[in-house]
């Protein structure tokens, strides 16, 4: 014969088998990932590629500066020099000068954010190196962990699988079909306390007579509201 309360007890093994069994997916599907450190190493050497970019430019524009800023003093010396005579060759030194000093100044800022930006792009290899090195020591550690925790909840779930057969094997067959279909209709709540008279599923109060079948305990007896099998502790 099945008591309510044996339905309930079924309840209670059959969610922890559940959360014993979402545990094992979760860890399995952490095992071997190195998602996470491949994603810090991919981030790293893009960053590297960078760098080697950055270098090139700016290794060119320092040379373009450079020899700007050679040809800036030529035409510089030429117009203090005192050798020119006329105003009109006076004048084109001096707007080629003031021209190429425009061009020098706007070189030399380019110069200056390259430098910048490399000197970031350093930075950031560096820094992601170290966070990669750190997720791998955390990594190793957690597999380790992540491997035992398996172990135990492996044996958990076996241990549980037979005790809740033991127990299904208690109850009358109608009974556990009422209870599996229930189980499947009601998301995994097939037995609703009952607490305050009220159900505690949906929080609908009880009628009277629906209370004393519920407390003998004997045959199942489902909520008006809810149709889930009442039980009271
Ligand atoms: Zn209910």
């Amino acid at each position: 014969m099945t008591t309510l309360k044996q339905l309930y007890d079924l309840q209670e093994m059959d969610q922890e088998t559940a959360e014993c069994r979402d545990r094992i997916t979760a860890i399995e599907r952490r095992l071997g990932d190195r998602s996470e450190i491949e994603e810090l190493v991919r981030r790293r050497d893009a960053l590297k590629e960078s760098i080697d970019r950055l270098t090139v430019r700016h290794r060119s524009e320092s040379l373009e500066a450079e020899s700007l800023r050679v040809k800036v003093e030529e035409v510089e010396a030429r117009l203090y020099s005192g050798s020119i005579k006329s105003v009109r060759e006076m004048e084109g030194f001096q707007k080629e000068a003031s021209f190429l000093r425009e061009q020098l100044q706007e070189l030399d800022e380019r110069v200056l954010e390259s430098m910048v930006a490399l000197d970031e792009a350093q930075r950031g290899v560096e820094e992601l190196g170290a966070r990669s090195v750190e997720s791998e020591e955390r990594w190793q550690v957690e597999q380790v962990e992540l491997g035992r925790e398996l172990k135990d909840r492996r044996t958990d779930l076996s241990d549980l699988e037979g005790r809740r057969d033991s127990l299904a094997a208690q109850v009358s067959g109608q009974d556990i079909r009422l209870y599996e279909r229930l189980r499947v209709s009601k998301k995994g709540w097939a037995v609703a306390k009952v607490q305050g008279g009220m159900c505690r599923a949906c929080g609908m109060a009880l009628p009277t007579h629906q209370l004393q079948r519920a407390r003998t305990g004997r045959e199942p007896v489902l909520c008006n509201s809810c149709g889930r099998i009442l039980f009271m502790s």
